[in-house]
């Protein structure tokens, strides 16, 4: 991965350059926040929504008055893609803790470390090309969502270890024949709740259903555009609660992410789904958002 030039602490500097502390609590307890953003044709898509749920995460971290501003932040991200050359792209930025002495109650006044990293990805909008290959190979893993009760569901912080734990699953059950590449998660109740890194819709029976953001789930920034979209389109929307008969009984299935954007699936637990019509149609309104957002003037 080329990373050229990264944005740390408010400094552009070389990617090979950039350090950080060895006791920067992000790397020693996992303790901060961070968001995956799309930018295409230089313009940042959502990027309101994202700086609301990076500062709520930081809220919940209790270090929000300690980090930039979401208009300095915005600056950067522009920033890395100017310096990095890039239009179309993938950028993270991510906020830490900072270096503290090893301590696990966090000392008052931070000085939270601030990242972000931009690299390559192709054009978006009508004219794009989706970052996947393939339509989602879905699979039920045993490892269950963290509770909201345990750790806030809505708060995107740096600790992936129940989705790392949940692809860990994955790779271990992979044959030459089938390997899946996301897992389904649910909560303590087989109540079905999303991906380890995506929110999920099924079309059933002339409805769409998403898992309700009530549930233990990161209510994603694309799921909210997908359901509005929905609404626009007069497609009978419901979020609540359903298992994985549901699922693996769907006329259709997709995933949603900043990356992905609207991901068909094509495969439930080894069951083949249909790729079909409500999933293409989001998919192009989809593509139409952007492209009015990002590459028109
Ligand atoms: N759920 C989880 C657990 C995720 O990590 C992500 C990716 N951030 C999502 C859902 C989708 O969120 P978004 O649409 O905001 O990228």
């Amino acid at each position: 991965m080329s990373e050229g030039v990264v944005h740390l602490n408010g400094e552009l500097v070389p990617a090979e350059e950039a350090a950080v502390s060895v006791h920067d609590r992000g790397l020693r307890y996992g303790d901060g926040a961070f968001e995956t953003l799309r930018a295409y044709g230089g313009r940042v898509f959502a990027w309101e929504a994202h700086a609301a749920r990076l500062e709520r995460t930081c809220e919940t971290l209790g270090f929000a008055d300690a980090v930039p501003s979401a208009a300095t932040l915005q600056d950067r991200v522009l920033a890395t893609l100017e310096a990095n050359d890039l239009a179309d792209a993938y950028v993270r930025v991510t906020i830490t803790r900072g270096e503290q002495a090893g301590k696990l109650t966090p000392a008052p006044d931070p000085a939270p470390t601030v990242i972000v990293v931009a690299r390559s990805l192709p054009r978006g909008g009508l004219a794009g090309d989706p970052v996947w290959d393939e339509p989602a190979v879905l699979q039920t893993v045993r490892t269950r969502r963290i509770p909201d009760a345990a750790i806030p569901a809505d708060a995107k912080t740096l600790n992936y270890l129940n989705g790392i734990l949940a692809r860990l699953e994955l790779q271990r059950a992979a044959t030459d024949e089938f390997a899946a590449d996301e897992a389904v998660m649910r909560d303590g109740e087989d109540t079905v709740l999303e991906g380890a890194t995506s929110n999920l819709f099924v079309v059933d029976g002339g409805r769409l259903l998403t898992p309700s953001a009530e549930l233990d789930l990161l209510p994603g920034i694309t799921r909210e555009i997908v359901l509005e979209l929905a609404r626009e389109e007069d497609f009978p929307v419901e979020t609540g609660r359903f298992g994985l008969d549901t699922l693996r009984d769907a006329d259709e299935a997709f995933l949603t992410n900043t990356t992905w954007e609207v991901r068909p699936v094509g495969v439930v637990d080894g069951i083949d789904l249909e790729r079909g019509p409500i999933t293409s149609l989001l998919r192009r309104r989809y593509a139409e958002r952007v492209e009015a957002a990002c590459y028109e003037d």
